[in-house]
C-alpha cells in the first residue's frame, strides 16, 4: 500500500523557482516537501558558466549554483524527496499528488516550478557540444561570443530576438531557417533584416556540428539546403538553438488554466494559478524572461503568497 503524507506545502521542481521558494517557506516554518522532479536542479544543471546570478564576481558554474540552492533550502528546513509527480487531483483540497515511487501526498497548498525545457533538434553533435559552442539562451551565453561568429537557428520571435541580441558581442550572425519566411513579427523581422552583422540564409537547415574534443568546442555548423539537399560547412564558433520551448504542465492538462504552449496562467503581478491554493513560478508561467534570477524571484513571490493563503485560511497548523 502506498504511503500518504499530509503537509502544508508542496513544491513540485528543484531550479531556482522551487529552492527559493522552499527557502522562503521553510523559514516561514511551513515544512514544506520538495519534490525534485526529472531534471533535478533544473536546466542550470546542464549549462556551464554562469556570470549574470547576482552575488558572484568570479564566474560559476550552473550546477555549483544548483547544489548550493538546494543544500540551503535543506539548511533551513526542506524536506527534499527523490520523486517524480505523475498525477495531480486538484479538485478538492488537500490536493493530492501521485508519485513514481507509489507515495502519496496531500497538500494544502501546492508551488508549481516543473520548468521548461528547450526544443533541441535532435543531432548526436548538438548534444554533445551543449554548453562548450552549443547553447538554447543567447541571455545566458552571448557574452562569451564577443567578436566571434555565430549560427542562430529558427524563425520565430525567440530565434529573431536572440539574433538581434548577440550582435551585441558577436561579430556576424547568421539566421538559418528551415522555410523562406519567418513566423516572428514583422517589426522584429524588419530590425532583423537592417541590420548590418546579420545574414538570413532560408531554407536551410542544421545537419551537424563539428568541433574540436580537448577542450571542446564548436568550430562549424554543416548547412543543409532543404530545397537542394546541398550541405555546406561554415566555419562558426557557436550555435545558438531557438525553435522553442516546452514546459513540463502534462500532469495538470486540463487540471490549471494554460496560456498557448501550455504555459500555466497566473494572475498578473502574483504566482496564483485558478485554483487557489495552487502557484506557478519560474519558466512553468514564464515565456517571456526565462532566467535563473526571475524564476529565483518568482519562487519567493509564490512562497510568501503559500504562507499568506495558509494564515487567512488559519490551516498552518492543521496539517501533521
Ligand atoms: P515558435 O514561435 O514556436 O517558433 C519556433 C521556430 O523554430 C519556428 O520558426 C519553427 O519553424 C522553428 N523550428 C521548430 N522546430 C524546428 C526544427 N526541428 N528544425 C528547425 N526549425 C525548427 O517558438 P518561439 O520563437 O520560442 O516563440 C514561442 C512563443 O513565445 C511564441 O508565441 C512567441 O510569439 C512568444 N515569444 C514572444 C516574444 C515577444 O513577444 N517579444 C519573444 C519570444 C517569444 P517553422 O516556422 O518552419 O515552424
Amino acid at each position: 500500500m502506498s504511503k500518504v503524507t499530509h503537509a502544508k506545502l508542496v513544491i513540485i521542481g528543484s531550479g531556482p523557482a522551487g529552492c527559493t521558494a522552499a527557502i522562503y517557506a521553510a523559514r516561514a516554518m511551513l515544512e514544506p516537501i520538495l519534490i525534485r522532479g526529472v531534471q533535478a536542479g533544473g536546466q542550470l544543471t546542464i549549462t556551464t558558466d554562469v556570470e549574470n546570478y547576482p552575488g558572484f564576481a568570479e564566474v560559476i558554474q550552473g550546477p555549483w549554483l544548483m547544489e548550493q540552492m538546494e543544500a540551503q533550502a535543506r539548511h533551513v528546513g526542506t524536506e527534499i524527496v527523490n520523486d517524480i509527480v505523475t498525477s495531480a487531483d486538484l479538485s478538492q483540497r488537500p490536493f493530492r499528488l501521485m508519485t513514481d515511487s507509489g507515495q502519496e501526498w496531500l497538500a494544502e497548498t501546492l508551488i508549481i516550478c516543473t520548468g521548461a525545457q528547450a526544443k533541441w533538434l535532435g543531432l548526436e553533435s548538438e548534444q554533445k557540444f551543449q554548453g562548450f559552442g552549443v547553447s538554447a539562451c543567447a541571455t545566458c551565453d552571448g557574452f562569451f561570443y564577443r567578436g566571434k561568429e555565430v549560427v542562430v537557428v529558427g524563425g520565430g520571435n525567440t530565434a529573431v530576438e536572440e539574433a538581434l541580441f548577440l550582435t551585441n558581442f558577436a561579430s556576424k550572425v547568421t539566421v538559418i531557417h528551415r522555410r523562406s519566411e519567418f513566423r516572428a513579427e514583422r517589426i522584429l523581422q524588419e530590425r532583423l533584416f537592417k541590420h548590418p552583422k546579420i545574414e538570413v540564409r532560408w531554407n536551410t537547415e542544421l545537419a551537424d556540428i563539428t568541433g574540436s574534443q580537448m577542450p571542446p568546442s564548436v568550430t562549424g555548423a554543416v548547412l543543409r539546403n532543404t530545397a537542394t539537399g546541398e550541405t555546406e560547412t561554415v566555419a562558426v564558433d557557436g550555435i545558438f538553438v531557438a525553435i522553442g520551448h516546452t514546459p513540463a504542465t502534462a500532469v495538470f492538462r486540463e487540471k490549471l488554466d494554460m496560456k498557448p504552449g501550455g504555459y500555466l496562467k497566473v494572475k498578473p503581478g502574483t504566482t496564483q494559478t485558478n485554483i487557489p491554493g495552487v502557484y506557478a513560478a519560474g519558466d512553468v508561467t514564464d515565456d517571456v524572461f526565462r532566467q535563473a534570477v526571475t524564476a529565483a524571484g518568482m519562487g519567493c513571490m509564490a512562497a510568501l503568497e503559500a504562507e499568506r493563503f495558509l494564515a487567512e485560511e488559519n490551516l498552518a497548523e492543521a496539517a501533521e
